[in-house]
């Protein structure tokens, strides 16, 4: 608690709220590249999943681009902390680009598990949504020989014949109830099942920390992009328990949301820079000052 005035209300702001340690990497890395070098620099894709941040690298001239083709030769390409696979990199190389990988360390291990179990011949069973980068960046690095499976939705797995001996990965920002729901699903179809978990604990935490802190607060503030699933799955996490706002700044916050309210969470994604968070804690001491009882309490 750091502030403790006459009033009502309480502010909960749970403790790992905020960017995870591969997303503070990436952008360390990418701040240190447009220092050193003047060339033009670029990422394939949004270097993390929240338009405020990429707006701000945009205007020191770190480019998001959709494809290669959009760069020009002798730029430097930042991988992103979901990683890619090599043919991309081999690609991004041949055009004449430099590399430099922010590929979270924890993303590369789960590359090289899911490599390991093919080489071990195990059908790779990669656990996530096939369309996020990070998957497609896993499945490539196998050139393409995985089978991905979304927790909610398990009918690839009734319509294809499997390998006796699966190995599985997972999706770093699954959950551990998604993981589990697809291992229970293939354990009668398999002779021998390996499984890595490779849900990142940065993804566990936060989520673990939401449930607390909806088990206690009657509103929740979910702080992050709208493009970013781990923060948009902390949202569906709170909103399973109390009433629930995903929001990308303070100018989305509505006065009405705290009526009749005593205590308010708040918690943000792994993409989401502290500054973020500050400006909604700040907004909420300037508008509800007369009511607040704690300023501020980390949870
Ligand atoms: S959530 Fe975990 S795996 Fe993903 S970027 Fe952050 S630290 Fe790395």
């Amino acid at each position: 608690m750091i502030g403790n005035k006459h009033g009502r209300k309480k502010i909960l702001i749970g403790e790992k709220a905020g960017c995870c340690f591969g997303v503070n990497r990436a952008l360390k890395i990418a701040a240190q590249t447009r220092k050193n070098h003047s060339e033009n620099v670029y990422t394939l894709g949004p270097l993390i999943h929240n338009p405020r941040v990429i707006q701000k690298l945009a205007g020191e001239g770190i480019t998001p681009i959709e494809s290669l083709d959009q760069a020009a030769p002798g730029g430097i390409l930042i991988i992103r902390s979901h990683g890619v696979g090599p043919q991309l990199v081999a690609a991004a190389r041949d055009k004449g680009l430099k590399i430099v990988d922010a590929t979270c360390p924890f993303v590369k291990q789960e590359q090289n598990l899911a490599m390991g179990l093919l080489n071990q011949g195990y059908e790779v069973v990669v656990v996530g949504e096939a369309s996020h980068a990070e998957v497609i960046a896993v499945v490539d690095s196998l050139s393409g020989q995985a089978l991905v499976i979304a927790p909610d939705d398990l009918t690839p797995l009734a319509e294809r014949k499997l390998s006796p001996r699966v190995g599985v990965v997972c999706q770093t920002t699954q959950s551990q109830e998604g993981l589990n729901r697809v291992v229970n699903a293939l354990l009668p179809l398999v002779k021998e099942l390996k499984i890595y978990n490779t849900i990142c604990s940065a993804t566990t935490q936060r989520q673990n920390e939401v449930l607390a802190l909806a088990k206690t607060a009657q509103v929740l503030l979910v702080i992050g992009g709208k493009n970013s699933a781990n923060t948009r799955h902390l949202a569906e996490i709170g909103s399973s328990l109390v009433p629930t706002y995903h929001i990308e700044d303070k100018n989305e916050i509505k006065p009405e949301w705290f009526r009749n309210i005593d205590t308010i969470g708040i918690t943000a994604g792994a993409s989401t820079p502290q500054e973020q968070i500050e400006e909604v804690v700040n907004w909420l001491e300037e508008n509800l000052q007369e009511e607040l009882e704690w300023t501020k309490e980390i949870k």
